[in-house]
């Protein structure tokens, strides 16, 4: 954690709506022994998108997005108080990537603040800024969201279809049948960071083609 975040009281973990990929679930599943259903509850997309998930009848489409805490109002699920104003992420090592990069951006190739950050950029001391990290994290956060659209269009498309029944439990395990048959899932994530790479090794390629597979095959039926 950085030096800045340790004296801050949580400010970027309240009022906010935290979007996660499946692989984010996947991890803090894995990590805290909860159920996907534990962990996320749908949030009506403002606005119809591609990444939205079908889960009524209806055209609406729905994010998947952290719960609120049980006690604080507006706080994460997961935001823990460990004495006087002081909170913590309960989840740290397994928080998900959009939290992992935040409150920063990639601004023309440049590592930058977000102009929405909870913190000034004052705050932060820029020249000690681990920026190839920051950078590996963007490219992971890019990979995960391509693999979450591949997820989404795959359960949309057999929603349309008639095939898959529409909710969000349904959702929720077609999801995590999706990413049990992601290649390395409890790996590295090597592949994944190269996911977005355009000269790809033939065994990533052939590993990734298999997924694609096995989201359409491996998942349940009505
Ligand atoms: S990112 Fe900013 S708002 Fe969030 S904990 Fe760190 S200093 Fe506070
Ligand atoms: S997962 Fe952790 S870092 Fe992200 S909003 Fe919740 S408490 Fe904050």
């Amino acid at each position: 954690m950085s030096t800045v975040c340790a004296s801050c009281s949580g400010r970027c973990c309240y009022d906010i709506v935290v979007r996660v990929t499946p692989l984010d679930i996947w991890r803090i599943a894995r990590a805290q022994r909860l159920a996907f259903d534990e962990i996320v509850v749908p949030w009506r997309e403002p606005e119809p998108t591609p990444a939205g998930v079908q889960i009524d009848a209806t055209s609406e489409r729905y994010a998947t997005i952290l719960g609120q805490h049980p006690v604080e109002a507006g706080a994460c699920a997961f935001l823990m108080h460990v004495g006087e104003d002081v909170k913590r992420c309960g989840i740290y090592a397994d928080r998900p990537i959009v939290c992992r990069v935040y409150p920063f951006v990639v601004n023309k190739g440049s590592i930058d603040i977000r102009p929405d950050a909870r913190c000034a950029p004052t705050d932060w001391n820029l020249a000690t800024l681990d920026y190839g990290g920051f950078r590996a994290g963007f490219g992971r956060y890019a990979a995960e969201e391509a693999a979450a659209a591949v997820i989404v269009r795959a359960w949309n498309e057999r929603v349309a279809s008639g095939e898959l029944a529409p909710s969000f439990a349904a959702y929720l395990a077609f999801a995590e049948a999706a990413c049990a048959a992601f290649p390395h899932i409890d790996g590295t994530g090597a592949s994944l960071e190269r996911w977005n790479e355009a000269l790809l090794p033939d065994d990533v390629v052939a590993a990734h083609s298999a997924w694609l597979v096995a989201v359409a095959a491996a998942t349940p039926r009505r």
